[in-house]
């Protein structure tokens, strides 16, 4: 049996931004649709430490594919030659059962994820939106400029991270390749006050974002916190937004942005507006004035993975791009 390998050139080389939103435009509208079969996701934490292994399964009969990611996070990687996030998608024919391919994972994660941020910006970013800041300034800090740019010509941009270096180093490389006004934020409330779109994209575990310091008619991607333990925004972020995610049953799980305000009696579940892909498919409506407050809660599922790697599998062999071995 022949198994077609992609590394992260490989797969940074086949997939683009645009591509890749388009991509999960239709993956999450199938999962709306209903025909997606996915578990919510298995992690360990590493004990004695932040990090953690998981493994995120999906079935797509839309694309009659099986995938599975297997992905660590090691957030103490950050700044070292190592990606914060490693591992391998293996994707699976949906009819015959092969294991067909395994695909670098970091690579399809840095795109995936800002492309499904992208999706959400489309759909419910007030449309004169002209001002996003970005909170972070890591690989999803990097790949969530692109989308953002891919989906609105944003004017400004403004970055935010902890360490001022990494934020100035992010924005300097930026501007070779776009031509908005990128400028660095000396705090939080500095980006975010004048922002008119907010993306999160920090290793916190604690709130970096408050609700105080919103303006009216502004949209959020809450994207870094992935725990029921962990948060970037604080209680009063969500109690001032109507609230999207991309799926219910993952955030009422995974989501310590959610939960934490749950727990305080500040949230319901029913506050949940709906999942992005009930928006796509038009069973749900998104933004409905120029002043309130939208936020998608991020937490990254398996069926993006499985909706790259279809695609990229595809592309490959039309294209002669990767390794193929006997297995
Ligand atoms: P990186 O390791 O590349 O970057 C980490 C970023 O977090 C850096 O900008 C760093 O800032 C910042 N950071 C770390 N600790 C803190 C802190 N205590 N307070 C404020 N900022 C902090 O990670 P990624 O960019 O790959 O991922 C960012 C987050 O997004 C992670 O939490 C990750 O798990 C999550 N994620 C979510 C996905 C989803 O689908 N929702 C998918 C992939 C990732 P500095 O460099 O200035 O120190």
């Amino acid at each position: 049996m022949s198994l077609l390998v992609l590394n992260k050139r490989d797969v940074e080389s086949l997939l683009s931004m645009e591509q890749c939103i388009s991509l999960m435009s239709d993956a999450l509208a199938s999962l709306a649709r209903g025909e997606v079969v996915l578990p919510l996701r298995p992690i360990i934490r590493i004990p004695d430490s932040r990090n953690v292994y998981g493994v995120m399964p999906a079935y797509s009969a839309a694309l009659k594919s099986i995938g599975t990611k297997l992905i660590s996070v090691f957030p103490d990687n950050h700044g070292t030659k190592l990606d914060s996030h490693q591992g391998a998608v293996a994707l699976f024919d949906g009819t015959n059962g092969s294991m067909v391919a395994l695909m670098e994972a970091a690579a399809i994660t840095a795109i995936r994820t800002a492309a499904v941020s992208g999706v959400a910006t489309r759909l419910l970013a007030e449309p004169k939106a002209e001002t996003v800041a970005i909170l972070g300034s890591g690989v999803q800090g990097r790949t969530h400029i692109d989308a953002m740019l891919a989906v609105r010509p944003f004017k400004r941009v403004i970055v935010w991270s902890r360490s001022t270096e990494h934020a100035t180093e992010l924005v300097n490389a930026k501007r070779k390749t776009h031509d908005s006004q990128f400028e660095v934020a000396a705090s939080v409330e500095k980006a975010v006050t004048v922002a008119d779109v907010i993306c999160t994209v920090t290793a916190s575990r604690e709130p970096v974002l408050k609700g105080e310091w919103l303006k009216a008619g502004a949209h959020i991607n809450a994207v870094g916190a992935s725990l029921a333990t962990t948060r970037e925004l604080d209680t009063d972020t969500v109690k001032r937004s109507r609230v999207f995610v991309d799926r219910r049953e993952s955030a009422l799980n995974e989501a310590g942005d959610l939960l934490i305000p749950m727990k305080e009696g500040a949230f319901k579940a029913e506050d949940i507006v709906a999942e992005i892909g009930e928006l796509l498919i038009g069973s749900a409506k998104g933004r409905r004035n120029e002043q309130e407050i939208t936020l998608f809660k991020s937490l990254g599922i398996a069926v993006e993975d499985l909706a790259c790697a279809h695609w990229l599998y595809e592309r490959a062999r039309a294209e002669g791009v990767g390794t193929s071995v006997e297995f």
